[in-house]
């Protein structure tokens, strides 16, 4: 099945010119492994980069063009195989293999264990849910993106499946649900604080590292 939630434009121009940080670059990069029609559209922004660069004033080419001429003068690297899928992990795409397994998994909340990823740009974990089970009611500072990577889960209104990126803002009062039929397995990163209103926010916030 062809994911049905997509990527910004912005997001997509970002991770095309390589402005995004790591972090979220892991979930672009997860989405496009399951999406053909993000894929196409990286490849046209990418050549509308290069096009840019062509129209470049000389200097500024000359120079990158230096750069390039030595960096052709090298050998080229090897193609490389992907990271072969880890027993036990078969439901993590290319890009994240080589983050696998870093660390067992850890208790993150009840009935939710996670796995932190050490990447730059946001707190960033592979969270596994049970079937029904939902996320405290939350909001963050900065934006939260979820990519599926097994099961499902619901958020107002809308479900989500493996290759669905979920987008939510900083002021989205939100409670993903994982749907009732099996365990939800995905990508989560908070590229500010996760903040849990309640007396079970102020326990957790002071447990949960950052
Ligand atoms: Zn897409």
């Amino acid at each position: 099945m062809n994911p049905r939630h997509h990527p910004t434009e912005d997001l997509l121009l970002d991770y095309a010119t390589g402005a995004l940080a790591e972090a979220p670059s892991l979930l672009i990069a997860t989405h496009l492994t399951y999406c053909s029609a993000c894929r196409g559209e990286v490849k046209r922004l990418e050549a509308v980069g290069g096009a840019l660069v062509e129209q470049l004033p000389a200097t500024a080419v000359t120079t990158s063009l230096d750069s390039l001429f030595a960096r052709l003068d090298e050998p080229a690297p090897a193609e490389s195989a992907p990271p072969p899928v880890q027993p036990g992990y078969e439901w993590a795409p290319v890009p994240l293999r080589p983050y696998l397994p870093q660390v067992p998994w850890r208790s993150f909340l009840p009935g939710m264990t996670q796995i932190p990823l050490g990447a730059e740009g946001g707190s960033l974990r592979i969270l596994r849910v049970q079937a029904g089970r939902a996320m405290p009611k939350h909001t963050h500072n900065g934006r939260e993106l979820t990519a599926v990577l097994k099961g499902g889960f619901s958020d107002g209104g809308k479900d989500y499946f493996p290759g669905d990126l979920a987008i939510a803002g900083d002021d989205d009062l939100h409670t993903p649900t994982a749907h009732d039929d099996g365990e939800c397995i995905c990508l989560y990163l908070i590229e500010g604080r996760l903040k849990l209103p309640g007396w079970l926010g102020l326990l957790l916030n002071r447990f949960i590292p950052h």
